[in-house]
């Protein structure tokens, strides 16, 4: 008996989530028959809807209906939890270390394949600014975003509760770098919640909290236009939000942020969301790479020179056949990851069938971001809305965009039931660390000399 055509996808995101959903459907006969299998190895075993991650850290959608879980979706594929670490394309071998070899300690162990996805994205973009590895915060995945929710919940417990101001003004002092839609959205939706929770506090006001935008060039949300960048810029002015453009944060030590207009925050929390870089296991393939890190690929999606080999979405780089601009890539975003993991399972198919391949060209229709509840910005297909409108356009739009009518129905059930009742202003802080509580009820009581107890 022949083996099964193996096709591997690197990757359990947008693209390797949709390209494997797609592949799945197509290749039916051939999945039953034997004749191919599909592998997918990623970290987790669900796929982050990550426009929903401000949401979630504003705790308007619980975390657990912003992920969708990839064996359930995924019905008919291998699901592999584990991280490629490198890839021999020319032997078609893959390294991989799972948790199984982790807990036999047996290092890695490789997989060989007939066909390659590559779909790791990207991982957030750092520049050397002294103290940030040890203090700055990621906003990418759904881990990230309710630690970020629960920190900010506890900042407002220590200002409650200190009779220091030096420590209360620190921990009432959020910052926040980059103005692309994953900063200005957390930002907006947190500090959105934070307002509303300060009611439930008797001496912490909306007004005592300070958050502060630091965005490198002179506009935000790029992916909204001009005018719409600039309505956003007065929008969150108008809230007492800091924005400061053309400006950088140069250092976060020692619990102060100092930026390059001189100014110095001192601040217990440093949000970092000044953009993304290709996933590091890019480096250790023998797949060729561009000046950015991004794979080289052409517009049917094939890694450039590498037979077998496809990749779409963040990590890479795809013609963008809609622009005059020659050698214009397309952006990393979801609109694209999308739209390319549907050409790119659709030439899977087909190269493996031997018909023609197709090339992938959209352009970009515009973003929608939201601004905390009720408040909105969009440019989509030229029509710019604002406030309310733009709100719910934003909320109809991921609707209709989650995976799976599950998750559909569980965020449309959430949203309406926070709709009739108050907000959520807990701060669970502790499952982070769930056995702090048995530790100490386990720890041999303190030595107390000879001392018995009365
Ligand atoms: C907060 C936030 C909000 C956003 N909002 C929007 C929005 O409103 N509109 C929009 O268009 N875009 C938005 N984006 C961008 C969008 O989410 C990304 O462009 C999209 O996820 C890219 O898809 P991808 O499949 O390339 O990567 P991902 O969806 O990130 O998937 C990559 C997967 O690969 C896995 N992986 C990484 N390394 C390895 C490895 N070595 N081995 C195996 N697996 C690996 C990762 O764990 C992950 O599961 C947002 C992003 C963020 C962070």
């Amino acid at each position: 008996m022949t083996e099964p055509a193996r096709i591997l996808v690197v990757g359990g995101g947008y693209v390797g989530m949709y390209t494997a959903l797609r592949l799945q459907r197509q290749l039916r006969t051939e999945l039953r028959a034997g004749a191919a299998e599909i592998v997918v190895v990623t970290p987790e075993p669900y796929m982050t809807y990550q426009p929903f991650l401000p949401e979630a850290a504003a705790g308007s959608i619980s975390p657990r209906h912003v992920v969708v879980p990839l064996r359930r979706v995924l019905d008919r594929c291998r699901i592999v939890i584990g991280e490629v670490q490198s890839v021999d394309h020319a032997k078609r071998t893959a390294t991989l270390a799972t948790l199984a070899t982790a807990e036999e300690g047996t290092g890695t162990l490789d997989l060989t394949y007939d066909e390659l996805v590559i779909a790791p994205g990207s991982v957030s973009r750092t520049l050397p600014v002294p103290g940030l590895i040890d203090h700055g915060i990621g906003f990418k995945t759904v881990e990230e975003a309710i630690g970020l929710r629960n920190h900010v919940i506890e900042q407002m417990d220590i200002a409650s509760s200190t009779r220091d101001p030096a420590i209360r003004d620190a921990a009432l002092t959020f910052v926040f770098v980059g103005g692309g839609y994953a900063g200005v959205e957390a930002l907006a939706e947190l500090e959105d919640m934070a307002r509303y929770t300060a009611r439930y506090y008797h001496n912490v006001k909306p007004e005592d909290l300070r958050w502060v935008l630091v965005e490198a060039s002179d506009r935000i949300l790029p992916e909204v236009g001009e005018e719409m960048g600039r309505y956003a810029v007065r929008e969150l002015r108008g809230r007492n939000i800091d924005v400061r453009l053309e400006t950088r944060l140069e250092s976060c030590e020692d619990r102060v942020a100092v930026l390059s207009d001189g100014t110095r925050l001192p601040t217990r929390t440093v949000v970092w969301t000044a953009g993304v870089k290709p996933a590091p296991v890019l480096a250790e393939t023998d797949l060729p790479l561009n000046e950015r890190g991004r794979l080289r690929c052409t517009a049917q999606l094939a890694v450039e020179g590498a037979p077998h080999a496809w990749a779409a979405g963040d990590a890479a780089a795809v013609p963008d056949l809609t622009s005059d601009e020659p050698g214009k890539e397309c952006a990393p975003n979801a609109q694209h990851a999308v739209r390319q993991a549907k050409v790119l399972a659709e030439n899977i198919t087909a190269s493996l069938r031997g018909q023609p391949l197709k090339e992938y060209a959209h352009a970009y229709a515009g973003s929608v971001a939201s601004l905390g509840l009720h408040k909105g910005v969009a440019h989509v297909y030229g029509r710019k809305l604002k406030g309310y409108p733009a709100w719910f356009m934003h909320r109809a739009y991921h609707l209709s965009r989650v995976p799976t009518f599950n998750r559909k129905a569980r965020v449309l059930a959430e949203w309406t039931l926070s709709g009739l009742f108050k907000r959520e202003i807990v701060s669970l802080g502790s499952l982070e660390h769930p056995r702090a509580e048995f530790e100490l009820a386990a720890a041999p009581p303190p030595d107390n000399g000879d001392k018995p107890s009365s």
